[in-house]
């Protein structure tokens, strides 16, 4: 009986899919990975000079594995040899400045903001310290700048939820300017991540203005006693109504904008009877950048993606090569602008090269060269999100090209519709999925090196990365070469 379930289980081998995936090695995806995930590539910053070398180098790679540059069948559609070039407008971060005496108070040090919402400065004489337990009374307030004391909230998120409702009342009540004292802010700053800048596609409208009604800062309570004198938060804390009191200081706004191009790389690898429909495969090669002169290397997010696309692109570019190649054509498209908002992938999906009526479906792989605490001892694993969200055949692809060539423990833990993390609308598949076509994500999971300057080389397991890797490869050559285009045949929820 035993031997008879097997062979019902395991599906056909493909000898031909094998003898092309044996050419993805262990060793060349981690001698590609130390190159762009070197500190020489700068962490490879979208639009900056690192994204570019990187961008370089995957060309350089598609190129030498004979895979021409892009012919778009959409004459408008812009393809630059290998690239499709998108214009980012980046805002940076840090300029905004609070001058109270001989003291400057800077962003990310003793004050934060959310930069969108900034847009004006000017002098302040004097502030509205509002209770918690005082109403919002536009008489009152319209037109002041007022003090919260972010401690009356209670804490955590419940706290950032009142505060954040708060704020949006005195925003109805003509507030312009909210300053929040913050308990510990340095320490708070410490443990996020702070972008540096933030960034848009430049054919995407800036946040409209009503959102941008009320700017809120955040300033260290210890700082903010300072400006205070007497009238410590701790005192402010006991009155019931507002209270006014006399505070001089200066906010500078230094609004700067930049232009900058950045790229997705695309190897395209046409296929034969059905060259029409297209597989798509993603990887975002951007990464976070240098910060107080360290380079954010990004090993595991997204190097290893970014290396599993140049060893796919060319086992399939060999298959080609070798009169093997896909039925349906392959774009292997490692994108950028993915730590700033998807905005890579997003620009592909409103601006695609080939005809996303015709994309079969997309395969993307953020982070695959680690393991996470939920699996520190487990056997090969690999979290899969969103393979049966559209198509109920590429989950059932998926599940057999793993069961016949990977035998991986596949771990659907972040794809329930609940997961708070909500890892399905945070990586690129995503902007493929929202046009309705099937998509599904390959992560190994978060670490305490995730956005660090850690994620290093030496922390990959070469192993698994290679697996994940051939999972990734299977699953595009049963999609570009089974008989049957994979259905969609569940709705696109919004
Ligand atoms: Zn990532």
């Amino acid at each position: 009986m035993a031997g008879c379930i097997s062979s019902t289980l395991h599906a056909q081998v493909d000898s031909v899919a094998l003898r092309f995936a044996s050419t993805i090695t262990k060793d060349a995806l981690m001698d590609h990975l130390r190159v762009i995930a070197s500190d020489a590539f700068l962490g490879r910053d979208t639009g900056k000079q690192g994204q570019k070398m990187a961008a370089a180098y995957l060309k350089d790679q598609f190129s030498e594995a004979g895979i021409p540059p892009v012919q778009a069948p959409d004459p408008s559609s812009v393809v630059e040899g290998y690239f499709q070039p998108f214009d980012v407008i980046e805002r940076r971060s840090g300029t905004i400045y609070l001058v109270h005496g001989p003291d400057t108070l800077r962003y990310g040090k003793e004050l934060f903001y959310f930069q969108e919402q900034l847009q004006e400065g000017g002098s302040v004489e004097e502030l509205a310290f509002l209770p918690v337990s005082a109403p919002v009374d536009p008489a009152v307030l319209k037109g002041r700048t007022v003090l919260l004391d972010a401690g009356q909230f209670g804490e955590g998120m419940a706290a950032m939820r009142a505060l954040r409702t708060r704020v949006e009342q005195l925003q109805g009540a003509g507030v312009r300017t909210v300053l929040v004292a913050v308990d510990g802010l340095p320490q708070m700053i410490g443990l996020m991540h702070l972008s540096g800048s933030h960034m848009r596609l430049a054919d995407q409208e800036p946040r409209a203005k009503a959102d941008q009604g009320v700017q809120m800062i955040m300033i260290d309570r210890a700082v903010m006693d300072g400006m205070l004198g007497r009238n410590t938060i701790a005192r402010l804390r006991r009155k019931k109504k507002v209270r006014f009191l006399p505070v001089r200081f200066e906010l500078t706004v230094q609004l700067s904008e930049q232009r900058l191009t950045a790229e997705n790389v695309l190897a395209f690898i046409e296929g034969t009877d059905k060259k029409d429909e297209i597989v798509v495969l993603t990887a975002h090669y951007d990464h976070i950048g240098v910060k107080d002169g360290v380079v954010y290397n990004g090993a595991d997010d997204d190097g290893t993606g970014t290396v599993a696309m140049i060893g796919i692109a060319k086992a399939f570019a060999q298959a080609k090569a070798a009169g093997k190649g896909p039925r349906r054509s392959v774009l292997v498209m490692p994108v950028s602008g993915e730590e700033k908002g998807l905005l890579g992938s997003r620009y592909y999906s409103d601006h695609p090269v080939f005809p996303l009526a015709n994309t079969v479906a997309d395969i993307n792989i953020d982070m695959i060269g680690r393991r996470d605490s939920a699996h520190a001892s487990s056997p090969p694993y690999i979290y899969v999100i969103g393979s049966d969200r559209l198509s109920s055949a590429l989950h059932d692809a998926n599940e057999r090209a793993n069961r016949t060539y990977t035998d991986l423990e596949l771990d659907y833990t972040y794809n329930a519709e609940s997961d708070p993390n909500r890892f399905y609308y945070r990586s690129d598949h995503y902007n493929f999925a929202r046009k309705g076509v099937p998509s599904v994500f390959f992560f190994s999971g978060v670490h305490e090196d995730y956005h660090q300057p850690g994620d290093d080389v030496e922390k990959i397991d070469p192993d698994l990365l290679h697996q994940r890797t051939l999972l990734a490869f299977h699953l595009a050559w049963i999609l570009a070469n089974q008989e049957e285009r994979i259905q969609v045949d569940k709705p696109l929820k919004p």
